[in-house]
């Protein structure tokens, strides 16, 4: 037996926190031997402009495949393609509606790439990649945002039906089946994917079953972080799961780490030389992801923490942000405003920042995160501690991760989610708490000394990981595989 050219299509969630380890991921496979598809639509394609020139640069074997969106068959403005572009929850439905309906358009396209696709890499949220695999006979594998801890604790907490008798959401309970005692709530840990969600009933029950018949499942995480819970979640799901993370460090140097999703706001060189000007482990980096949005008071309320801390910072703050609250952007510049009182040792990002480039850079201590789990993964990767701050979906659980079972952050203290909050001016942290939190995730000496020399070793151990002979190098092997078995024919 000879085995066929692997062609994998990755068809990822329309978010940039989906979009990032799609991509990631296609660098890894086209790195081992495959070719890779990955589907997106015309806006998201301008996005990943960076992206696109590095791998023809590179010469990797990945093509971006650009579908036009269906706005209107779904009833939803075009300028919606990508979850940080759907500004009200009301036209949810509408965008998971919209990207429903490439399948069609997607089957057209691939009936017409050579070599044939061997094997589809679906979003768990975009369960209508199973009928593309099915249609065209291939495997079919999801690829979860999650970590195995959150996959293991929302199976379990459905599996022994305690939201079937919790009235309270806020009412703490103790996560059943996990090794250790740890408590959550249901609003921290919502159920999954809009489970009970009046208008999603089809679209909850077409995830289930997308994994219920899936092939295998791949997670941006590793053995050396979840053994237990990636094998738990194996024992769950009676699926083999394909622990190929960190998914962030399928990218070596600075150029590929700043090329991933959004063009950065800033030149991207002159911000690593800022930090090359700074001290070892001396900088805190702060941003809350692609999607949270954070209110004009709270803002102003982490700035001041960040000023009174005394420490040296890169803040990011969104676009959006600002336009939504100009009188932000005046606080930061006016004459004696915020940027000029924190000058020489603060840097506010406005819009997007080379994230990964900036968390690799030596001179960066810490990470104040909203524990998107690309964030986590990037802050092991980089070998940097977390002061943890979520705000919603499966952030609580991921703070569990980096708090009680890896032990490589401290909680700033959020005591319920904090959803969009467009329109309410709400200040979840004060400024004290900012200042002592950001103080304790540097802290040197003590617990702080402790965190950061945990998370070096562990950023460790996930760099070697990731290399041959490492744990998701060989699960890489082993999914690179499982693309190749369609073709394989007599020699
Ligand atoms: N990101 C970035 N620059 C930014 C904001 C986000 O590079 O200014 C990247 C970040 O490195 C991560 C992704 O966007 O890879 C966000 O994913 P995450 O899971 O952390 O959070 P989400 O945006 O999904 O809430």
């Amino acid at each position: 037996m000879a085995a066929g050219e692997p062609h994998f299509v990755i068809i990822p969630l329309l978010a940039q926190g989906h979009i990032i380890p799609a991509c990631d991921m296609a660098r890894l496979l086209a790195t081992h031997g495959a070719i890779v598809t990955v589907i997106v639509t015309p806006a998201n394609l301008t996005r990943l402009q960076s992206f696109s020139a590095l791998i023809s640069t590179s010469n990797l074997p990945i093509r971006l495949a650009s579908l036009p969106f269906p706005s209107t068959a779904a009833s939803i403005p075009d300028s919606c393609q990508n979850v940080d572009l759907v500004h009200s929850p009301d036209l949810f439905f509408n965008f998971f509606l919209a990207m429903s309906l490439l399948q069609t358009p997607l089957l057209e396209y691939l009936h017409g790439q050579h070599p044939p696709p061997t094997c589809i890499i679906s979003d768990h949220f975009q369960p209508w990649g199973m009928n593309v695999a099915r249609e065209l006979s291939i495997p079919y594998l999801i690829f979860h945002g999650y970590s195995s801890f959150t996959l293991t604790a929302m199976h379990t907490i459905k599996n022994h039906k305690i939201y079937q008798s919790l009235t309270d959401v806020h009412k703490p309970f103790i996560i059943p089946g996990l090794p250790q005692p740890i408590e959550t709530t249901k609003a921290k840990a919502p159920p999954f994917f809009y489970e009970g969600t009046p208008g999603f009933e089809k679209l909850a029950q077409e995830t289930i079953m997308a994994e219920d018949t899936c092939d295998g499942i791949v997670l941006n995480t590793c053995s050396e972080m979840e053994s237990y819970f990636t094998q738990q979640l194996e024992e769950l799901t009676g699926k083999k799961v394909y622990a190929i993370g960190p998914l962030p460090l399928a990218n070596k140097d600075a150029a590929s780490k700043a090329a991933r999703g959004n063009k950065p706001s800033i030149d991207e060189s002159q911000c690593l030389q800022w930090l090359d000007s700074m001290p070892e482990s001396s900088v805190v980096y702060l941003s809350f992801g692609s999607i949270t949005h954070t209110v004009a008071a709270q803002l102003i309320e982490i700035g001041a923490g960040l000023e009174a801390s005394g420490l040296r910072f890169i803040w990011v703050i969104k676009e959006s942000e600002l336009m939504a609250a100009p009188e932000v952007a005046k606080w930061l510049t006016e004459e004696e405003g915020f940027e000029k009182r924190v000058e020489g040792r603060g840097m506010v990002i406005k819009g997007w920042a080379p994230q990964a480039a900036i968390l690799g850079h030596p001179a960066v201590g810490g990470f104040v995160t909203h524990c998107g789990w690309n964030s986590v993964m990037e802050s092991v990767s980089a070998g940097l501690a977390m002061l943890t701050w979520p705000h919603f979906a499966d952030q609580f659980l991921n703070e569990k991760v980096v708090v009680e079972v890896l032990k490589v952050g401290v909680p700033v203290g959020i005591g319920k989610p904090i959803m969009y909050a467009f329109g309410e001016e709400m200040v979840v942290v004060g400024r004290e708490v900012v200042e002592k939190g950001v103080k304790c995730l540097m802290e040197c000496g003590g617990e702080g000394e402790e965190r950061r020399k945990r998370v070096r070793e562990l950023g460790h151990m996930v760099r070697k990981a990731v290399d041959k002979g490492g744990s998701s190098f060989e699960n890489l092997i082993k999914l690179i595989e499982v693309g190749s078995k369609k073709l394989m024919k007599p020699t």
